[in-house]
């Protein structure tokens, strides 16, 4: 090919991706009004919404509202046109959830069991999988792949789970999974899947700190809207910063790590291990959880004003603490204000906006952004 006729490819090829993706984000459109907003020609328009809907990608909705005159045809996206999974694998649960190309919900389910390194194991994941397709007719030709959240410390390339202190396991390799899955599975760290998926709902974050405080207390480094992973992918592990020297054992081994004051099990232990029932316990104003939940709210806005400390940035509280912090907030805030050098007011402190099964859907991100940039 020529040199100029690689340049017009190259030139089509990204017109065509803007086009899909102005489609994407919003619904119902019509050729004229992409052709005003990307000012791209007419002829280029027609011919870019011809191949996207020969690939299945787009569709015609129907006519739009018009004010008299030949009323013209909406575009929509075809968000069923590609699928994909994504698992939150903890020590006892899995969730597994399945997202459409705009990144929503098609389905989620949890499961109630152990975590294993066997075969056995990485069946009743793919049966998982094969049952939820099933239940939902999705044609397994469209899932782009599996993303799979776990709590631990990943490669570089995210193909092995170098080390995770929850499941006891160390150097799981991706492809293990792969020979019983019949789709490409990519791991992904649990909070880092998380605060994708809070990425994916609110587009302008932009430079951010991600708490993510469930069974155990994680997060992630968000600038600029990327996800900065560290030079061991260890950023954001703010659950091992020590809060108290020699203080509670941490499960890591160490002693007074954030993760021993933090971690929403110290709550939902005062309860029956459920943290709904600590939190209904909360609002009856009893005496024992009242007291806990000071003296919880006190650590954790240590460890929220020492990042604001390291970041000056926002700090979003998400995993399961961040479900339940909206009633509380104002207290949180007024505490982490009190411990801040600079300025009082801790306005800063954000519940997550994105709360469901956040690490899961994060992980089946992973394939989803790849899919549409490539069109
Ligand atoms: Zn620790």
């Amino acid at each position: 090919m020529e040199m100029r006729q690689v340049n017009n490819h190259k030139v089509y090829r990204a017109n065509r991706n803007r086009v899909f993706q102005y489609i994407l984000r919003h619904d119902l459109t019509t050729r004229s009004e992409i052709a005003h907003a990307l000012n791209l020609s007419m002829p280029t328009i027609i011919n870019i919404v011809k191949s996207l809907m020969d690939d299945g990608l787009v569709y015609e909705a129907g006519a739009a509202q018009s004010n008299g005159g030949r009323k013209a045809v909406t575009l929509s996206c075809n968000t069923r046109a590609r699928v994909s999974v994504g698992m939150d694998i903890t020590l006892h649960h899995i969730s597994v959830v399945f997202v459409d190309i705009k990144g929503a919900v098609i389905l989620k389910e949890k499961t109630v069991r152990p975590f294993e390194r066997s075969g056995e194991y990485y069946a009743f994941l793919a049966r998982l999988i094969d049952r939820c397709m099933l239940s939902h007719d999705i044609d397994p030709a469209l899932i782009l792949g599996v993303g799979i959240s776990v709590p631990g410390r990943l490669s570089g390339d995210s193909r092995t789970l170098l080390y995770s202190h929850v499941l006891n396991e160390s150097n799981m390799l991706c492809s293990e999974l792969e020979s019983c899955i019949p789709f490409p599975c990519r791991f992904c760290n649990d909070a880092n899947a998380a605060a994708l998926a809070e990425l994916w709902n609110n587009h302008s974050i932009g430079t951010a700190v991600y708490l993510s405080v469930s069974d155990s207390v994680g997060g992630a480094v968000i600038i600029n809207d990327v996800l900065y992973t560290g030079e061991n992918q260890l950023a954001g592990e703010f659950g091992h910063m020590t809060l108290v020297e020699d203080g509670k054992p941490c499960y890591c081994g160490k002693r007074g790590c954030a993760d021993a004051y933090c971690a929403a099990s110290s709550l939902s232990a005062l309860a029956e291990g459920k943290l709904d029932a600590f939190f209904s316990l909360l609002r009856q104003n009893h005496a024992p959880a009242t007291q806990a939940w000071q003296a919880y709210l006190a650590n954790l806005s240590i460890l929220i004003n020492n990042l604001r400390m390291a970041f000056d940035c926002p700090v979003i509280l998400g995993g399961y603490i961040g479900e339940y912090i909206e009633p509380y907030i104002d207290a949180l805030r007024e505490m982490a204000g009190r411990r801040n050098t600079f300025f009082a007011d801790a306005s800063y402190i954000r519940a997550a906006t994105f709360q469901h099964e956040p690490s899961a859907v994060g992980a089946a991100l992973l394939f989803i952004e790849p899919f549409i940039a490539q069109i």
